[in-house]
């Protein structure tokens, strides 16, 4: 007669491999400082490369959502008034939610392409299409 371990551990071993590696895709959050009467997020290359996104889509969104100008310097991303770390994390989900995840299965290998001059989000594990503005 087996323990309940036992069984527990041949039924692991059972799963296929994909499903014990495949890990939820966390939204990156902003990691940074008020300076003055700035906000410095230091960490904005890393959220970048996290959400593969491009750079000035990604900027123009969050700088028309946060209403401040911003510039960069160097890996730091340097917006002209205070700005909450939960307010620029809040866009940063917003922004995920439409251009980086799935609306489908919620995956975030998705590419952005152009098909008869309109724009979609495509999802390369599950197939959806949708159709999206840049
Ligand atoms: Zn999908």
């Amino acid at each position: 007669m087996k323990s309940y371990e036992e069984m527990l551990d041949e039924a692991i071993k059972a799963l296929p491999q994909e499903i014990l590696v495949t890990q939820r895709f966390e939204i990156p959050k902003a990691k940074g400082h008020i300076q003055g009467n700035k906000t410095v997020v230091t960490n904005f290359n890393q959220i970048l490369s996290d959400i593969r996104r491009d750079k000035d889509h990604f900027l123009k969104f969050l700088l028309k959502e946060l209403a401040t100008p911003g510039v960069f310097d160097g890996p730091r991303l340097v917006l002209g008034r205070k700005v909450s770390g939960s307010m620029i994390n809040q866009k940063i989900q917003q922004y995920a939610q439409v251009y980086v995840l799935c609306s489908n299965c919620g995956k975030p290998d998705t590419q952005i392409i152009t098909k008869d001059n309109l724009t979609y989000l495509k999802c390369t594990a599950c197939g959806t299409q949708k159709a999206i503005k840049l």
